[in-house]
């Protein structure tokens, strides 16, 4: 596996495996990897000729009160995984290489990023769209592969390629979870001993509204009953706990088949995230 830090020898690589007739399938990850970051990979080789990914923990995307300093990082750890996963290049660029100056212009991402994470984190998105075009420009890649653990970070970046016309096909991998149903995350290592335990009711609570919606109830009051079915058997603090249609994420109406519950939950250390798509 080859390991690329500055922008123009990955661009370069890229043009010259393209022009031999190669496609170039992309991850784009903030590191510290798991078997989720893992599905994507796989599911990049699996329908590309070569894969990369890239480990970036981009600032931008990170609120000033948020863990971005804190966020893990196991560089030596995370080559191995790449390797392991049969990645061709890992791009692996500092700040400095990203981010030189100050920018000229801001990309601002206007469409699905008032809800959920968005209204939670204001500039989030923003932050996402910003690294993503970047990365798009840097890695030419014809597939990129997202996780639907971030179901929001997905429709925002459809909706980006959407209206920039990068020629870049979006995929959306599922979610890889622990056996008791947690969504793998970079962040579960800072789960304390009992919050570990507790943080199966992300899932759960999600399991529980999906149920709800599906047997007939309106979606604020499905969203009403899931958090108090979360707050009676469960300790974290929710952030946020939506229905929503899919992939629009609006209000949901009674026309709307696909929906998303996604639900937001603070501990101690780390604020866990999760979502289940489904239709009624
Ligand atoms: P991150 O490093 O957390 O920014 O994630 C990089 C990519 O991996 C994003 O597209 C995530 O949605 C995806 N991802 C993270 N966790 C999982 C998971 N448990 N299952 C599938 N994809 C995931």
């Amino acid at each position: 596996m080859k390991i690329i830090t500055t922008i123009k020898e990955m661009q370069q690589w890229s043009k010259q495996k393209r022009s031999e007739g190669n496609s170039i399938g992309f991850v784009p990850t903030m590191g510290f990897l798991h078997e989720g970051h893992v599905a994507l990979m796989t599911a990049s080789k699996q329908e590309c000729d070569l894969t990369v990914t890239s480990i970036f923990v981009n600032p931008l995307q990170f609120g000033p009160n948020e863990d971005l300093d804190r966020y893990p990082r196991n560089i030596v750890g995370d080559e191995a995984t790449c390797s392991a996963a049969g990645v061709d290049v890992l791009f692996y660029p500092a700040v400095q290489e990203m981010y030189p100056t100050e920018r000229n212009t801001t990309l601002l991402a206007t469409q699905r990023s008032d809800v959920l994470c968005g209204a939670s984190r204001p500039g989030h998105f923003d932050g996402v769209i910003t690294v993503v075009s970047k990365l798009f420009n840097i890695v030419l890649p014809d597939v990129a592969f997202f996780g639907r653990k971030d179901a929001q970070q997905v429709a925002v970046i459809e909706g980006l390629v959407s209206d920039y016309n990068f020629p870049v096909e979006i995929r959306a991998v599922g979610t890889v979870r622990e056996e008791d149903g947690l969504a793998k995350s970079s962040r579960n290592v800072y789960l304390t001993e009992d919050e570990r335990k507790d943080a199966v009711g992300l899932n759960k609570t999600l399991a529980f509204g999906k149920h709800l919606v599906q047997s007939g109830v309106a979606g604020d009051e499905a969203e009403r009953r899931s958090i108090a079915y979360y707050n009676e058997n469960f300790q974290g603090e929710i952030d946020y706990l939506n229905v929503l249609s899919f992939p629009a994420l609006t209000q949901l109406n009674k026309s709307d088949a696909q929906c998303i519950i996604a639900i937001a939950v603070k501990y101690s250390k780390a604020r866990l995230i999760d979502n289940i798509i489904f239709t009624r």
